[in-house]
């Protein structure tokens, strides 16, 4: 161990921290071998001077190279995050797509650097900022990014921007694109870096001007692919029938296993663990981690961790492990081809959770993971055919196939009008734009010939969807903001509230129904927010309630933060006290669209039908209205399992809906959108309302007016 001196300290390092020089150094060395020992260091020189010499470098490699953990520390040893000469902060920022991934890779590169997290090194994700004023590299999901860029178009805090992963296309990453390349026009200064571990540098390097491509050959070696012979009819069940083959048969090394989504993970993590103990204790130890989203943090760093000797690790993943999180040792991946994937569905009207077979590109990036350690293994659930006819060659990105209301409130915030001539990498389907504009319209965010409202301005600046900052600022208005707040948190702060232990089923179901609301699972949620209040936020309470703690915590944190945001635009809180059907209009303001009705004909299942589209729709058994249906509805969210469940269902009358969005359910003038001069912008608008009014009437009827 080396006893660092002041000199050889970076001087990022001392000007932002200001405390004893030899914390930076570890005494600890493999930390330091294990960073020289990565295929992107041999780069570094050559990497700082492309930098240098360029404004805009795309950087290519495969994953696991050092991009993320290590050019954001090259940029700040190189002087990038040193103040400038009037002391201003410059920051190095990488965006990642993935919560996760954030947080993850801001942990690893503390560690390195030698400092706690939130100090030198930190990460903003939504709703959780952990970083302070001596943070000089920052990680952070790309929409974070973005709605900085609401705030400050010339990105001033940075030196260097770092879009990570650029090659998911994520929304926010191609948003960032059109973007930061016109900030970079503006802010000479200003460097931006596009990391991609796939080989679409081409096409990045065309449309940013033909900047140059950097590669960095990576250092893999040979995976052997084995296919299914037959179409699998249950992919859960032999990718677990793959593990314990592997387990069993296969030479030492750690194991790869993709799966969709955290009840599938949860669930094989529990039937393999079953199915080795059935084995006894004379077969080799087998570490089964999980590791997805919305896994706490301290659970989702052990997979990091090398098994003990003799043991073998499998970990069970989501796609997170594709390319934005590299785990060490791993021999088999065991790939079944599928990935759950939000796409808009133009029937609900909304975005929709599936499940999906993977690209051809996907399926090699999988592979890939297998053979960094030595010659691996993988494991194709899916046969030799069905990957070359089946699967698309690349995946479609998320802006071409999501719903745009959020990203395009966002834009015209951001006084982008034009949006047909955004310089999109990829252009979005010009009708999605059209759906996201008229939905933005009905919720009051633009007005007739397609500008923002004041109201529309206040709404982009809550970080969620328009539907939720709707109904909240809408709140306001009728006098019950203190408990829409609440509800807005409860539904924005964690997905899951409640605790159901597959042993205490029964036992947690009785307590949750303590809390069920006759009008529904909103002002249940209100219920038990409010409950946990009046004991105190205690953890004792919500454990005994089956509720989890930090969940709780964390809506309270969430609460505060919207808070804030509401006192910035002068929202008052106002309690309705006990009376909560204003609550219910409230929310009516913001969901109208998720509106259904009972369907007698499957009454008997909790059947519904949705006000626009007549789709069928169906009451979760754990809802407060399960076996008590009203008859008008909204809803929050759907979530496909056997059936097309709503999630957060409560029951309206239909007067409110007309009176929360008299554009949506009432007969629209044809005359109103006549402005020749802005046509251009507005065309679009006018036609779609022109074409719509036919079911815009009968949408009317259906909820029998
Ligand atoms: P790339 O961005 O090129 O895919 P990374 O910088 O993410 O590469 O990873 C470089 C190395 O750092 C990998 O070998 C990985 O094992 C290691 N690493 C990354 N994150 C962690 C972590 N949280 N814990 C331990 N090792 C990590
Ligand atoms: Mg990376």
């Amino acid at each position: 161990p080396t006893q660092a001196t002041q000199t050889d300290m970076p001087e990022w390092k001392k000007i932002s921290t200001g405390r004893d020089a030899s914390f930076g150094k570890r005494s600890d060395m493999s930390i330091k071998d294990q960073r020289s020992s990565l295929p992107i260091f041999a780069f570094r020189k050559q990497l700082l001077e492309a930098v240098s010499k360029h404004q805009i470098l795309i950087v290519i490699s495969d994953t696991g190279s050092g991009k993320t953990t290590q050019m954001t520390q090259y940029l700040a040893e190189a002087g990038y995050a040193n103040s400038d000469e009037n002391g201003n902060i410059r920051m190095i920022g990488c965006t990642q797509p993935r919560r996760v991934a954030a947080m993850s890779v801001a942990k690893r590169v503390a560690e390195e650097v030698g400092g706690r997290l939130g100090e030198e090194v930190g990460y903003t994700i939504r709703f959780e900022n952990c970083t302070s004023p001596q943070t000089r590299i920052k990680y952070m999901t790309d929409g974070i990014l973005l709605r900085e860029l609401l705030l400050d178009k010339d990105a001033s805090q940075y030196s260097v921007i770092m879009l990570d992963e650029a090659h998911e296309r994520t929304i926010a990453t191609d948003v960032l694109f059109s973007l930061l390349k016109k900030t970079l026009k503006k802010r000479p200064d200003l460097k931006l870096i596009v990391t991609s571990a796939t080989l679409d540098a081409d096409k990045f390097s065309e449309y940013f001007d033909q900047c140059p491509i950097f590669k960095i050959p990576g250092r893999t070696f040979p995976v052997e692919t084995l296919f299914s012979r037959e179409p699998e009819a249950d992919y859960l069940e032999a990718a677990l029938l793959t593990v314990m083959q592997i387990h069993l048969t296969e030479p030492p090394g750690d194991c790869l296993v993709f799966l969709t989504g955290k009840e599938e993970i949860d669930s094989s993590c529990e039937i393999l663990s079953e199915r080795m103990k059935a084995l006894g204790p004379n077969v080799p130890e087998l570490l089964i981690l999980p590791i997805y989203g919305a896994l706490p943090s301290e659970v989702a760093t052990r997979i990091f961790e090398p098994a003990p000797n003799g043991a073998r690790k499998v970990v069970i993943a989501t796609n997170i492990a594709e390319t934005s999180l590299t785990i060490d040792g791993i021999f088999y991946v065991i790939d079944p081809g599928f990935v759950k994937q939000s796409s808009y569905d133009s029937k609900l009207g909304m975005d929709r959770l599936q499940i999906t077979p993977i690209s051809q590109a996907q399926a090699n990036q999988r592979k890939g993971r297998a053979g960094r350690t030595g010659p691996g293994k993988c494991f194709r659930l899916y046969t030799e055919a069905a990957f070359q006819n089946e699967m698309l060659p690349t995946s479609i990105p998320e802006i071409q196939r999501q719903h745009l209301s959020n990203t395009v409130l966002m834009l015209k915030a951001m006084g982008i009008n034009d949006l047909l001539h955004f310089d999109f990498m990829d252009p979005p389907p010009t009708n999605t734009m059209l759906t996201a504009l008229e939905e933005l319209y009905c919720l009051g965010a633009l007005d007739d010939e397609g500008l923002l409202t004041r109201l529309g301005r206040q709404m982009a600046d809550f970080p969620m969807d328009p539907s939720l900052s709707k109904a909240l600022i809408y709140s306001v208005e009728l006098q019950c903001s203190d408990e829409v707040l609440t509800i807005v948190s409860m539904i924005s702060g964690a997905t899951n509230i409640f605790h159901r232990p597959r042993d205490k089923q029964e036992q947690a179901d009785k307590r949750r129904q303590k809390f069920n609301d006759p009008s529904g699972d909103h002002i249940t949620l209100l219920n038990v927010y409010n409950g946990w209040i009046k004991a105190g936020s205690q953890k004792s309470w919500a454990i005994d309630n089956f509720i989890v703690p930090k969940n709780l915590e964390r809506v309270k944190s969430v609460r505060d933060q919207l808070a804030e945001t509401m006192k910035r635009h002068r929202l008052r809180l106002v309690s309705c006290g006990r009376d909560t059907i204003a609550v219910r209009r409230s929310l009516c303001s913001g969901f109208f669209r998720n509106s259904a009705r009972k369907d007698p004909s499957s009454e008997g299942s909790g059947g519904y039908k949705t006000l626009v589209e007549g789709t069928p729709v169906f009451l979760h058994p754990s809802s407060a209205l399960f076996g008590k249906p009203a008859e008008h509805i909204i809803y929050q969210s759907l979530v496909e399992t056997s059936k097309e469940y709503m999630h957060q269902v409560s029951q309206i009358e239909p007067k409110w809906l007309v009176e929360a969005a008299p554009t949506f359910f009432k007969v629209a003038p044809t005359d109103r959108l006549s402005k020749r001069k802005k046509a251009e912008r507005i065309q679009p608008l006018h036609n779609k309302f022109a074409g719509e009014d036919d079911w815009r009437l009968s949408a009317q009827k259906r909820q029998g007016r």
